[in-house]
């Protein structure tokens, strides 16, 4: 069992001894890193951890990174759009649709009031580096013209 900090390399003792899970891993840290760590997203302790740390069990930590990109990366490509921000040139990613209520408040769909009553049914885009937002009419209501 490593008896360094697993972020800063610190020497342990038995106490001060800390253990916080990174990537399905559990590693020994002192209090300082804890404190430090507790509250940063499991995916940037590990990346620290494998950038610049004395991780335990490296191996399996980075298998274990690799293997959440790739889902990340997965679920990033189902979501691809195929349009570029206007603002950024950066992809927009489709977050689902969203239901509006079309009345007095939407001043903003106007033109669209026009077209329809009831509600609306938009489809969501957001810009993965600037998080600007579109909406566009679902594909299969776009008008055939
Ligand atoms: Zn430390
Ligand atoms: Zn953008």
């Amino acid at each position: 069992m490593a008896n360094v900090c697993a972020f800063c390399g610190k020497p342990l003792g038995l106490l001060g001894r800390e253990n916080l899970v990174c990537g399905g891993t559990s590693q020994p840290v002192c209090k300082e890193c804890w404190g430090k760590y507790l509250d940063v997203s499991d995916r940037e302790r590990v990346e620290t951890l494998l950038r610049s740390g004395h991780p335990e069990d490296p191996d399996k930590l980075r298998q274990s990174y690799e293997a959440q990109r790739r889902r990340e990366e997965e679920a990033r490509s189902a979501r691809l759009s195929g349009l570029t921000c206007p603002r950024c040139g950066g992809a927009m990613l489709r977050r689902g649709r969203q239901t509006f209520k079309l009345g007095e408040e939407t001043l903003f769909f106007s033109d669209l009031n026009r077209l329809a009553s009831g509600s609306l049914e938009l489809e969501l885009l957001a810009c993965e580096k600037c998080g600007k937002v579109e909406f566009y009419l679902p594909a299969g209501k776009r008008k055939q013209a």
